[in-house]
């Protein structure tokens, strides 16, 4: 069974974990000028931490919920942080 190692108790860790990292994240949005909006240089170390648990704990969520809502936010490759529309 595909749930074999995932105890119920996992799951709702790795729930918890997913929500945590979301809610963290939308705290770190790229700010302009390189930055981050808690002022750090992009790409942001604790958005980058918060990216790299939400993925681990959606990985043991995916085995097991296959229709859960991932978060939208990803890492960035350096020089294509977002901008704002021109014009
Ligand atoms: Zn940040």
């Amino acid at each position: 069974m595909w749930t074999e190692g995932a105890s119920a108790d996992a799951i709702e860790l790795a729930h918890r974990q997913v929500a945590a990292a979301a809610a963290m994240l939308a705290q770190h949005r790229p700010a302009g000028g390189g930055l981050c909006s808690c002022t750090r240089q992009l790409p942001c170390s604790v958005a980058l931490a918060c990216v790299r648990v939400s993925e681990r704990h959606s990985r043991l969520l995916g085995l097991t919920h296959p229709t859960i809502v991932l978060p939208l936010v990803r890492e960035q490759a350096p020089g294509s942080e977002e901008t704002p529309p021109q014009g």
